[in-house]
């Protein structure tokens, strides 16, 4: 019995990872069957608002996945992201980033011997992301930032759930309540209340250029890590260059009735139409996606062969000239293939 899901390709070179990634799946035979919808900068330049046509949106409320390429965000004042707009339009409230050293990929503590193995948590739908911004006089501009507790419980228990789940001894709150007493102390009060139901995970709290600074010396230190929207993007972002790169980080837009399953980077428009793109944080989306529909059998095949092929060291060109073996995407996806 097959499970179906929605894919959207994307803009850029969207459509040339998702074409390697699919291509992995069907020589595991993954049962998944796939509803390609309407969605990214196209749709958008049509007129439709948010960046997909109604029946596209229709198809992915009804199967509850989306598997999705990097869209481009139209330029231009008033205009809102379509990643945004959607991650909004389902509610799906909790950004999941699992970084972890890849054997083969260098990376400064790579040679230390420094083996990270971390979740980033990020809010996703409140904080400065509302875009709520006016100007006051031609010189200032003002913008809003909305906490709410509702907000901040839904996504705090994911990350304690989650925790739970993986059987992770520790979670930290990442905040600036010492500055944003309210909005991040709201958030910061939420997680120490939620937290008081899971008494087996070690709660703490730090400081977010605190925490900056100590996952650049001692990232191995953390196991999970809960934040805000915009704290979140950015130290999500951090911690994919302590991994390798955006190339190497995937992401899981989780909500309780539709979960977004995406790479971390962007349409890469420099490299589009190369075949150059480097397909593994789009593959390891894939991968937690896959788990997440309880296909972890197929999960750990693919999983074994892509760490098997990086080790190998077959490397798309974003790795330079560190590669032993120098690949384009599809070559890349192929070596994936043999090694299944
Ligand atoms: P980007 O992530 O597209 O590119 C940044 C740099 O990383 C570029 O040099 C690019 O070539 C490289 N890069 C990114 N992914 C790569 C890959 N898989 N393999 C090899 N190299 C890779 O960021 P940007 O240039 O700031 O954004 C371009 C567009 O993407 C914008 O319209 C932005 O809004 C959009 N974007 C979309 C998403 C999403 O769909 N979730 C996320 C981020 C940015």
């Amino acid at each position: 019995m097959k499970t179906r899901i929605a894919v959207a390709k994307g803009d850029g070179i969207g459509p040339e990872i998702m074409e390697a990634v699919l291509n992995i799946f069907e020589a595991n035979e993954v049962p998944l069957e796939y509803e390609f919808v309407e969605m990214g900068k196209s749709y958008f330049d049509a007129g439709h608002s948010t960046g997909m046509t109604e029946a596209a949106k229709a198809t992915i409320e009804n199967l509850g996945i989306l598997f999705k390429g990097p869209m481009e965000t139209p330029k231009g004042k008033g205009v809102k992201s379509i990643n945004v707009t959607a991650r909004k339009v389902w509610n799906t409230y909790a950004n999941q980033r699992d970084f972890r050293t890849l054997n083969g990929v260098q990376t400064v503590f790579s040679k230390a011997g420094i083996q990270i193995n971390m979740t980033i948590i990020r809010e996703n739908i409140e904080d400065t992301y509302g875009g709520i911004e006016h100007m006051i006089t031609n010189d200032v501009a003002v913008g809003r930032r909305i906490i709410t507790r509702p907000g901040s419980a839904q996504v705090i228990r994911y990350a304690f759930e989650m925790a739970r789940r993986k059987g992770l001894r520790k979670l930290a709150c990442g905040h600036k309540a010492n500055i944003m007493k309210l909005t991040d102390g709201l958030f910061l009060e939420t997680f120490y209340e939620i937290a008081k139901d899971y008494p087996e995970i070690q709660a703490s709290d730090i400081i977010v250029d605190d925490l900056c600074m100590k996952l650049v010396s001692h990232p191995e230190m953390f196991q999970a890590i809960v934040l805000t929207n915009l704290q979140g993007d950015i130290v999500s972002d951090l911690c994919a260059g302590l991994v390798g790169g955006l190339g190497f980080a995937p992401s899981a837009n989780i909500g309780d009735n539709i979960s977004i399953f995406e790479a971390v980077h962007g349409t890469a428009p420099d490299i589009q139409g190369k075949n150059i793109a480097n397909p593994t944080a789009l593959l390891l989306s894939g991968i937690s996606m896959l788990r997440f529909l309880g296909l972890t059998g197929h999960a750990a095949t693919i999983e074994n062969a892509l760490l098997y092929t990086l080790e190998k060291g077959v490397h798309t060109g974003d790795f330079g000239d560190r590669a032993t073996k120098s690949s384009n995407t599809t070559e890349f996806a192929e070596c994936i293939i043999a090694n299944l």
